[in-house]
């Protein structure tokens, strides 16, 4: 689904020849808050690559098949973490990612995803959501572009 929204975001992006709202780059820093990993509702599941899988493996120091049985499920054909019992990602350590260096490309990512580069959402949901949001380093159009063609789940 999440390749779907990033193929369709390309064309949107490809026809349209206004500006953005992010033209002149969007600032955005974790606060730590955890919001992101905790019980995600609309976010669901946290979608993972083969990159992604073979680098928590690494983290973890067990082989890509071990961290694939036993820490990942796989939804209309894509991994993901599994769903812990409190729903909240089973990485999630007082607030933080116990994993921080191998997290995915869907964490790494947020939160230029393509279905948050809408103004109306960036603006009634993201910002509301997410108190990292216009704090800390400025992410220049480019940036957010490059982060925008990272496919968190492969294709
Ligand atoms: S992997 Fe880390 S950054 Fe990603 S949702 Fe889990 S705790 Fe949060």
């Amino acid at each position: 689904m999440l390749s779907n929204l990033l193929q369709l975001h390309r064309m949107q992006q490809a026809k349209s020849k206004k500006p953005t709202f992010w033209s002149s780059g969007i600032q955005f820093e974790c606060q730590g808050s955890g919001k992101c990993c905790v019980s995600r509702g609309q976010y669901g599941y946290i979608y993972l690559t083969l990159n992604d899988r073979k680098r928590f493996a690494k983290f973890l120091k067990i082989s890509t098949l071990s961290f694939t049985r036993k820490y990942c499920s796989k939804t209309d054909g894509y991994f993901h973490l599994k769903i812990s019992k409190n729903e909240n990602c089973m990485f999630l350590d007082a607030k933080r990612c116990s994993a921080y260096e191998a997290r995915p490309t869907q964490c790494r990512t947020w939160p230029f995803w393509p279905e948050n580069m809408n103004v109306k959402v960036w603006e009634k949901e993201v910002k509301a959501f997410c108190p990292g949001i216009g704090k800390g380093k400025l992410y220049s159009k480019e940036d957010i572009e490059q982060l925008l063609h990272l496919d968190p789940v492969d294709s």
